[in-house]
């Protein structure tokens, strides 16, 4: 078992990561290099599961911006076990870090606690031992899919990685966006989950979106304060993204939806990053997708250029992350 605690491990990057006006954010890759002395790479685990937004529990078909494989990798239901998934996730991992930790265990596709626990729990026992390899384990699902029984579940991995991560769509804090979007989850929901993970310890990641249909000009900094009020511990940036075989498609497609363009999206997410508080860590500012797969908005930079002109912007703002955090 790991000697280091999730919180000693947290602490222990705290001081080294913290935003300032060279550094603006607390980004992800600075808190691993500062934990770990390394970027760990992540290793992405599909269990082949569903969620109640594509089995007609509360919908079908999904988000409109999701697709098929349930915003994951699709490998269970291609015929690729789980074994296989991390043997060719770690040989990736270790191009990077040959040696000693190299990966994050990721469990992203659908909802990983619905519909019933058994497919994680299972999961559960095979990871355990790629743990000195993969020190920290996150699993992603919807907060209205995070049951007690499944916070008792993931919290029990506590006790074999050093950090456990509960990652939950927050998506946007307008409940009737949520409805336009054909999610059907709720705030209240989101924060119910943020709560049942806090009480047990868990390290919580929130995904947010920019851009969506019906979001309001505010909408990113509402996501972001209702997060700071959650609590979490960390967040995720992403602009609406349509994707092939999505319903988001057929809208773009017959021109009902406006995407964002990149400077708008680099200001907003600027604006949202001066108000998280500076202990909440960035785990992405601006999202990719497999190429194959990407229609829209096009013209965009990449990635990487993206992620370094919001940095730039809060410097020429001479500004960082927590700046403008609203008091309590
Ligand atoms: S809740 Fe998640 S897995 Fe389900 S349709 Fe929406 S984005 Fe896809």
């Amino acid at each position: 078992m790991p000697s280091t605690s999730a919180s000693s491990v947290a602490s222990l990057a705290k001081d080294a990561a913290q935003p300032s006006a060279e550094r603006p954010v607390r980004s992800l890759g600075r808190q691993l290099l500062a934990t770990y002395g390394r970027r760990l790479r992540r290793v992405m685990m599909d269990l082949g599961l569903t969620c109640p937004n594509r089995d007609g529990e509360k919908g079908y078909g999904g988000c409109i911006y999701c697709d098929l494989s349930g915003s994951g990798t699709g490998a269970t239901k291609a015929g690729k076990p789980l074994g296989l998934q991390w043997q060719d996730g770690l040989a990736r991992a270790r191009k990077v870090n040959p040696e000693g930790p190299a990966a994050i265990l990721y469990f992203q596709s659908y909802s990983n606690t619905y519909p019933d626990l058994k497919p994680l729990a299972g999961a559960f026992e095979q990871i355990k031992a790629w743990r000195e390899e993969a020190p920290i384990l996150a699993i992603g699902t919807r907060p209205d899919c995070f049951s007690e029984e499944a916070a008792d579940l993931i919290a029990a991995q506590t006790n074999h990685f050093a950090e456990v991560w509960i990652e939950f769509g927050l998506e946007t804090a307008d409940d009737a966006v949520q409805e336009r979007i054909g999610r059907h989850d709720t705030l209240a929901n989101f924060h119910n989950a943020c709560t049942r993970a806090g009480e047990r310890g868990l390290t919580r990641i929130a995904h947010c979106i920019a851009g969506l249909p019906g979001e309001k000009p505010d909408g990113l900094l509402r996501q972001v304060d209702e997060c700071t009020r959650a609590g979490v511990e960390g967040i995720k940036f992403h602009q609406l993204m349509v994707l092939r075989k999505t319903k988001l498609a057929h809208e773009w497609m017959n021109g009902d939806i406006e995407l964002l363009k990149p400077t708008q999206y680099i200001q907003m997410v600027a604006d949202a990053v001066e108000r998280l508080p500076s202990e909440v860590v960035v785990h992405r500012l601006v999202a990719e997708s497999p190429p194959e797969e990407y229609l829209a908005p096009n013209g965009w930079p990449s990635r990487a250029k993206v992620h370094s002109e919001i940095e730039n912007e809060l410097r020429r703002r001479g500004s960082w992350q927590g700046v403008a955090t609203p008091r309590a």
